[in-house]
């Protein structure tokens, strides 16, 4: 099978695996537990939080162990929801573990932040709206998940310090792909290990130390967030993690190819899948997007109840889609509807996207096994 779903989960990297391994044989304790056991486990895992920290450029005790990022945008916006008043601008591009929160946590307190076609958001309509007052917060992601698009982050994160505003936003997809130090303005943020080669299960958050908890219980994480960590899982992120930044880190200041010419592998898929199936249209091309993605418009089977990500599973690809075909059973993707796409073009998006083990190779694989699908579900064009 080849693996282009990568957005959707990452498989456990090597170094992962093993850090996984090492953490269960040698701390076998509870780190909250008052014996020498507890106290090994409670020292790694201040170590993990430093190196974190380190990455991010923030104060270990801004950051907080979570079971992933759902986890991590509900508690953030639990949060924003005790710790301001006013109104909290969300962008329409988020993922589901930011707009179901907004809607338990936020209490109708939300102002949706219009995107462009492009896929990001419209920062001049943050701008005018910051200029008004009564904005208690800003929460917009740093790349999509659904086109791969880089939100305009460090800008946002400019005007919002300009105006004392806090900016929330879910790393998710950017932490593991771009550098973690290009967000170290940001004090509020969430990220999980499962998206760069870690775990799944776990994650974290930076917050400020003033953190209102949403899981309460023990005094784990000083308070912000109860229950037992996951002291394995955190380890293993951070092997994964570690890989990670040293690659980016070599790879210059941008670190936007992967430090190897992925992204250049991606965008000459693009030029071939455009020659090879004419009618093809490129979310958010012409904008920075992470180098591991590419949403494409497919054109229409000709029996609309056929469905690109199925043909290509039948072909051995794994692909993802941000909504579903006549069938009704998904809704068309919310990221799509507020770039201003019509159910019926969403219905035809196919998500592809690399990971950090994925070779060239496997990019012109692809390329055929799309070429055969659509022989198949267009017929000779
Ligand atoms: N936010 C974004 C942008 C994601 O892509 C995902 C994963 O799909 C999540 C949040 C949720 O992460 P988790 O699976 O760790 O709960």
């Amino acid at each position: 099978m080849l693996n282009f779903d990568h957005n959707a989960t990452h498989p456990l990297s090597a170094v992962a695996r093993q850090a996984w391994l090492d953490a269960v044989e040698r701390f076998p304790g509870n780190p909250s537990s008052p014996h020498r056991w507890g106290g090994r486990a409670s020292a790694a895992l201040e170590e993990a939080r430093e190196t974190v920290a380190g990455w991010l450029g923030c104060s270990p005790a801004e950051i907080v162990w979570t079971s992933g990022a759902t986890e991590a945008n509900n508690a953030l916006l639990h949060h924003l929801g005790e710790a301001t008043g006013g109104g909290i601008l969300v962008s329409s591009l988020e993922h589901p573990s930011v707009r179901m929160a907004c809607r338990r946590w936020l209490h109708g307190r939300t102002e949706a932040i219009p995107a462009l076609r492009d896929g990001r958001v419209d920062l001049d309509w943050v701008r005018a709206r910051l200029a008004r007052d009564g904005v208690g917060a800003v929460v917009v992601m740093a790349a999509n998940n659904e086109t791969g698009v880089l939100q305009p982050v460090e800008e946002l994160q400019e005007l919002c310090a300009a105006r004392g505003v806090p900016l929330a936003v879910d790393a998710a997809q950017w932490i593991g792909k771009l550098p973690a130090r290009r967000l170290a303005g940001i004090g509020m943020l969430s990220a999980c290990a499962h998206k760069f080669g870690g775990p799944q299960g776990v994650g974290f958050l930076r917050g400020p130390e003033s953190f209102q908890a949403l899981l309460v219980g023990g005094p784990q994480e000083e308070g912000r967030r109860a229950g037992t960590e996951n002291v394995a899982g955190i380890l293993s992120l951070v092997a994964a993690l570690a890989e990670r930044e040293r690659t980016l880190g070599s790879a210059g200041d941008e670190g936007a190819a992967g430090g190897a010419g992925r992204q250049a592998w991606r965008d000459r898929f693009i030029v071939d899948l455009k020659e090879a199936v004419p009618g093809v249209h490129v979310l958010g091309e012409t904008v920075p997007r992470l180098w591991n993605t590419v949403a494409v418009l497919l054109p229409a089977p000709a029996d609309c109840r056929r469905r690109w990500v199925a043909k290509l599973d039948r072909l051995g690809v794994a692909a993802s889609t941000g909504s579903a075909c006549a069938s009704g059973k998904e809704q068309p993707s919310a990221v799509l509807a507020a770039m201003g796409y019509q159910p019926g073009e969403s219905d035809r998006m196919v998500r592809f996207s690399a990971g950090w083990e994925t070779p060239e190779a496997e990019w012109t694989a692809l390329l055929d096994v799309v070429r055969r699908a659509a022989v198949a579900l267009l017929g000779e064009r």
